[in-house]
């Protein structure tokens, strides 16, 4: 497809290459993007987690210590319905053939996010192309596209265990945000909680213990508890989502198991001690000792970014440029690579991307070229500045 707005030849190239998670298979579009940039001159490396998992890894090295990273992940979600249909639900043609309509480019990861990775490459290779007339970078500028971003984060923890951040001075991901600088992530707790019963005829209730009404009590206090808890006043109020539910084998029968999956989302590590508390105490309420347990599935930490750090200023300094107008310094209410990448410590950060998050898991998912040409030169800029000063 010949697309004439800039992005679009490099964005329909990498959505053509089908990456969803699950299954999860992000090695051929690794190799296609290691030869891209090969093509450019500009060494690159794959990182395998896993048979077929691979990161995709590289560096311009810089005169001074320390990298800025630039951070994408290379899954896509998976298209939903039969995956062996031409068109899976929703969807009105294949999601892996790119549509330009207008100025909207269509496909699976438009947004989420092969227009972010594809703004990163052009600026990489913008930068690889710069200091080989000029000489190298200020600090070293690395790329980072991971695997498996939409399942279990398992590329970013193995570029982390590779030591790929350990010098990181300012860390840039790359997710949808509009082009908004988002300076934020909510924390995300996943947890199973368990209730055990005693099986008894549906018709005398009173000689079993049913598992399934002690859940739903205990649900509907931890909802209260969860609301309760006080907002940050950057990354907000916390949620709760009950994903799943599962308890009982008949009608007719008093169930003696019943368990739940709880998707928390939160703004504090203080908030994470409060729902721990909750937990405990409500489970206790609406179980016996014994016929209650929890389990955490997932943590991934809230994080929040120094306004100070000087090469946040400098982003946003791009972006006023181009927007005419000063960033909104809010955050975001999803969870990226970023806390895998950085179990602990205080890493100085930005969420700038392309696309709107709302087209992100959708089908029928697009993105504005305009946007996208507009975005990109926001961040062109500010690696001029953070690197060539
Ligand atoms: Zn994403």
């Amino acid at each position: 497809m010949a697309v004439r707005r800039r992005g679009g030849e490099l964005i329909s190239s990498l959505v053509a290459i089908p990456s969803p998670n699950p299954p999860g298979d992000e090695r051929p579009l690794a190799a296609w993007i290691a030869a891209w940039l090969d093509r450019r001159g500009i060494p690159s490396a794959l990182l395998d987690y896993a048979p077929g998992r691979s990161s995709l890894t590289a560096t311009i090295p810089g005169r001074e210590g320390g990298a800025l990273l630039l951070c994408g992940h290379l899954d896509t979600v998976s298209p939903g319905g039969d995956s062996g249909a031409a068109s899976p639900k929703g969807w009105q043609a294949d999601p892996y053939l790119p549509r330009l309509v207008g100025d909207r480019l269509f496909g699976l990861g438009a947004t989420d996010m092969k227009g972010g990775v594809a703004m990163l490459l052009e600026a990489f290779a913008a930068v690889a192309e710069r200091a080989r007339r000029e000489g190298p970078p200020r600090c070293s500028l690395r790329l980072l596209l991971s695997a498996d971003e939409e399942d279990g984060y398992r590329g970013a923890e193995a570029m982390t265990k590779a030591g790929l951040v350990e010098d990181a001075l300012f860390t840039l991901i790359a997710e949808p945000t509009a082009g908004q600088v988002l300076v934020g992530e909510r924390g995300e707790f996943w947890l199973r909680a368990s209730f055990f019963g005693k099986e008894a005829h549906g018709s005398t209730p009173a000689e079993g213990i049913n598992a399934v009404m002690a859940c739903a009590r205990f649900l509907l206090e931890i909802q209260s508890k969860v609301e309760e808890l006080p907002s940050t006043s950057l990354l907000g109020k916390a949620t709760l989502n009950v994903g799943r539910i599962e308890g009982g084998r008949q009608v007719n029968i008093v169930p003696d198991r019943a368990k739940a999956e709880l998707d928390i989302r939160l703004g504090s590590e203080e908030a994470k001690a409060s729902i721990i508390a909750a937990l405990e105490e409500e489970g206790s309420k609406a179980a016996a000792p014994g016929r209650f347990s929890w389990e955490t599935i997932s943590y991934k930490r809230p994080m929040v970014t120094l306004l100070e750090n000087p090469f946040l200023q400098m982003l946003a300094g791009a972006y006023t440029l181009v927007r005419g107008e000063r960033p909104l310094w809010e955050a975001a209410t999803y969870c990226t690579d970023l806390p895998t990448l950085f179990p602990t410590g205080s890493p100085a950060f930005a969420l700038f991307g392309p696309g709107d998050i709302a087209q992100a898991h959708q089908p029928e998912e697009w993105i504005d070229l305009r946007l996208w040409e507009r975005d990109a030169g926001v961040l062109e800029r500010f690696l001029a500045n953070a690197l060539f000063p």
